[in-house]
């Protein structure tokens, strides 16, 4: 029982050097933090000073249970042929030693697992900044390194989004420190609401705050920044009767092959600076050669649920509402472009089309020759539609020019209300622009574009002259072996005008060989599935 006792004891030392040895290192990495690194040199040594006298009392305890047990061993040779009840006592007096014994090691591993649970608090407090709650720069570190290895190992890919807080010195010198304080705060607590499960948000240092995205790629990650800097943008807080508000610059970038933890973050930082310069209150996000301002079509509409739909609903907002005020993220865009008229370029490969910003035919040009490559080397399949407006010129004539502008906002609303995340829509000439689908099913592809021509079908706008309503036709096409970006889109063109010449209003999708019909179309895909 005795060996058993030291094994059980010599156990819950091992543990116990382990837990505390581990703590300590980790205390010991050379992170700049907020946390205070004296304090913890202090606190580790406090834990292992406590560790060490526990030991050592648990130890003092087996040598007199050692020493008591020998003397019990003692009396039984010595008493060998003596009385029955000899014998019995020294068995008993065995018994109440081991038992002793037990309870003694029993608190031992009570308060060995106290100390466990006090290391495990003091690595959590190392790891929290103290005035948000949140992670700190070290956790931060931690989990980039962790990232790093699984995107290397597993292919497993993550984007990184970097916030800071605009003209905070100038909050904090008009609202004083406390107010400031009470501002990093609340970010703290609307940034951890405004993450997913998964995603884990610090603060970087200062008033710079960053969210590590796990299994997120750029195209995904940017529409959590803007969400995240539109909550950011919308929450007022009271401060001495008043209600104040920041807003914060954001810059997003997904790793990339061969790139380090500090290549990624130059770029995230190079596009929160891009946002910074572009006026503040803004989303850029890195290509891995420049910064881009997260267009309006790329986001996400103001009253959007968290994933964006696939389709307009049958409910979707009449365009007849749209202006100003609905314009889904006008508001996203950077005071300094929003302030330009519409048809400036705020950003080479952008155009702005009924106040939204989208890409231009070039940048999507350049995507979809990008999207074939990744097919061709074992990637989704990419898709096209071509969605042109109806006798366009004809509404112009009729209708006049703003009435023009009107229909083209409405069908960009409808297009960005359409698609989803990693879906990329542009502008491709007067009153025709084309979705890409980087790998969707056919069928999907055929239903997305049949409700959206059914919903701009039922829409009517206004006009000096009373409503009016217009339609769309549409072209579409997956990639084939012998396309490349070109011939996809003459492909799809040419489905777009036998849409057109079949009297509009209608949907046709190449198939390699032909044109066919969305039922055709619909069954193809469903024999291919
Ligand atoms: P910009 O829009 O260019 O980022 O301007 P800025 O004023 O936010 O940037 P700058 O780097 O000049 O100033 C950052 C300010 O953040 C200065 C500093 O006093 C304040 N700050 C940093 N940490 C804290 C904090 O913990 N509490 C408070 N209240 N202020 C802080
Ligand atoms: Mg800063
Ligand atoms: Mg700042």
């Amino acid at each position: 029982m005795p060996m058993v006792a030291i094994d059980l004891l010599f156990g819950l030392l091992v543990l116990a050097t382990g837990v505390a040895l581990g703590w300590w290192l980790r205390t010991r990495e050379p992170t700049p933090t907020p946390s205070d690194p004296a304090g913890e040199a202090r606190q580790a040594r406090e834990v292992l000073g406590r560790l060490h006298e526990l030991a050592t009392r648990v130890a003092s305890d087996v040598g007199a249970h050692t020493d008591r047990v020998e003397a019990i061993n003692e009396q039984l040779h010595s008493s060998s042929g003596a009385k029955h009840e000899a014998v019995l006592l020294a068995v008993t007096e065995l018994i109440e030693a081991n038992s002793r014994m037990q309870g003694q090691l029993g608190s031992a591993k009570q308060k060995l697992k106290e100390q466990a649970a006090q290391v495990e608090k003091h690595a959590e407090a190392a790891r929290t900044d103290a005035l948000t709650g949140l992670a700190n720069r070290r956790a931060f570190d931690e989990e980039m390194s962790r990232r790093l290895e699984r995107w290397e190992k597993l292919g497993e890919t993550f984007s990184i989004v970097m916030f800071d807080v605009d003209h905070f010195k100038r909050f904090n010198d008009t609202y004083g420190h406390q107010a400031g304080d009470a501002v990093l705060r609340m970010m703290g607590e609307l940034l951890r609401n405004t993450a997913r499960k998964g995603d884990l948000v610090v603060r970087y240092g200062g008033e710079e705050f960053a969210m590590i995205l796990s299994r997120t790629p750029v195209a995904e990650a940017k529409h959590c920044a803007e969400r995240a800097r539109r909550h950011i943008a919308e929450r007022a807080f009271h401060c001495d009767g008043q209600e104040l508000r920041v807003t914060a610059s954001l810059g997003v970038a997904q790793i990339f092959q061969g790139e380090t933890v500090p290549q990624l973050i130059d770029r995230a930082d190079a596009a929160l600076y891009a946002s910074k310069a572009a006026g503040r209150d803004c989303v850029h996000w890195h290509d891995g050669t420049t910064p881009h301002l997260l267009q309006s079509a790329d986001s996400i509409p103001a009253s959007e649920p968290e994933a964006p739909p696939t389709a307009p609903p049958a409910s979707a907002p009449p365009p007849t509402e749209l202006p100003a005020k609905q314009e889904p993220n006008a508001e996203s865009r950077p005071r300094a472009a929003a302030d330009q008229s519409d048809r400036e370029d705020p950003v080479a490969g952008k155009t702005v089309v009924g106040q939204i910003t989208m890409s231009n035919r070039t940048e999507f040009c350049i995507i979809l020759a990008r999207r074939l490559a990744e097919w061709r080397r074992g990637g989704a399949n990419p898709s096209v539609i071509m969605i042109r407006i109806d006798h366009f010129q004809r509404i112009v004539e009729e209708y006049g020019e703003r009435a023009g502008c009107l229909v083209l906002k409405a069908t960009a609303h409808f297009l960005s209300a359409a698609i989803r995340d990693m879906d990329m829509v542009a502008h491709y000439d007067t009153a025709t622009f084309v979705v890409l689908f980087p790998g969707t099913w056919m069928a999907n592809v055929v239903g997305i574009s049949e409700r959206l021509r059914e919903a701009i079908a039922k829409c009517h706008l206004p006009t000096e002259r009373g409503p009016m309503h217009f339609t769309v036709s549409i072209g579409g096409a997956n990639a084939m072996e012998s396309d490349d970006t070109k011939r996809m889109l003459e492909r799809a063109e040419t489905s777009l005008g036998i849409a057109f010449e079949a009297g509009g209003n209608c949907s046709m999708f190449h198939n390699g060989a032909r044109s066919e019909t969305v039922e055709a179309a619909m069954e193809r895909a469903a024999n291919c599935a």
